[in-house]
């Protein structure tokens, strides 16, 4: 499918959809994004993406370009323009264009782009295996619940985690919690209880972890939210979220194995109670 780009108020072939060098989303990577799923047409959880994007937004001193109804139909003629039938949406905002300093000057009119592609989704023999990951000691900022575009952190995280043939790094603080992953939040089964790091500075709050919260609840899965180790006794199982994961179980931790080493019950049921919503939601 040939890919069409919302830019500031215009659609564009992608081959075309430019911005400007003098973009603080270039220049300083100040600006902040979103990735939401849609099935057939309809979005998960629309609205608590878009609420998340104005709270970075705004924690940053971005005012969005436009009303978040208006941004619904902007995202909405997006997709109908890539209907991709598993479709993921980026939204971007940035600060906007002004010459190269530090500090930008007031009432610049922000940059918004939207595109739809193909929502990339972990293979079946991922699925089957389960996903690798490694662990590193977090060098991040300390606004990770901002969803800020400047990712360079995570980029070389998932690049040492791929020289090591594993899928995700995932960060640890000083005394070895579990926070997330480069792009995931994680989760543990420990003594049967689904627990994950609290939200904090150093964690984002994920719309796909909020959304396994609510499933684990709804099938009477107890869930705590609180720092966790790798080495807890009663550790079986961890599993990660995201957008594009949905959820997927880790088998595979700094070349050990978690648990049995193969997807737990845990993960697997709440994988398919997440691929139910999802497959309700394409035949609403
Ligand atoms: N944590 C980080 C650091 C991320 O980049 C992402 C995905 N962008 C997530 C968690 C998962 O968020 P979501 O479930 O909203 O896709």
């Amino acid at each position: 499918m040939k890919q069409t780009a919302y830019v500031n108020g215009r659609f564009v072939p992608m081959e075309s959809a430019m911005v400007h060098i003098e973009d603080r989303g270039f220049q300083f990577a100040d600006g902040i994004y979103e990735v939401v799923a849609c099935f057939n047409g309809r979005f998960l959880d629309m609205q608590p993406h878009l609420e998340r994007l104005e709270r970075s937004c705004s924690a940053i001193g971005i005012t969005l370009p436009c009303t978040l109804d208006r941004l619904a139909e902007l995202v909405q003629e997006t997709w109908s323009k890539n209907p991709f039938s598993d479709a993921m949406i980026y939204i971007q905002v940035t600060r906007g264009v002004a010459p190269r300093s530090h500090l930008a000057p007031d009432n610049l009119v922000p940059t918004l782009i939207i595109t739809s592609a193909d929502l990339p989704k972990p293979s079946e023999a991922k699925l089957n295996s389960g996903a690798r990951a490694i662990t590193l000691t977090d060098f991040r900022w300390k606004h990770c619940e901002i969803k800020s575009i400047a990712l360079l952190a995570s980029v070389m995280g998932k690049q040492e985690a791929n020289r090591r043939h594993a899928d995700e790094a995932f960060w640890l603080d000083s005394e070895g919690h579990v926070l997330e992953g480069c792009s995931t939040n994680i989760f543990a089964t420990i003594n049967g209880v689904l627990v994950t790091h609290p939200l904090d500075h150093q964690v984002l709050g994920g719309i796909t972890r909020n959304m396994l919260i609510r499933i684990a609840h709804e099938a009477g899965t107890k869930v705590e939210e609180r720092a966790w180790r790798l080495d807890e006794v009663g550790l079986t199982e961890t599993m990660m979220t995201s957008t594009t994961n949905a959820v997927l179980p880790v088998c595979i931790m700094d070349d050990k194995p978690v648990g049995s080493g193969l997807p737990g019950p845990m993960a697997t049921r709440l994988r398919s109670l997440m691929l139910q919503a999802m497959d309700a939601l394409r035949s609403a």
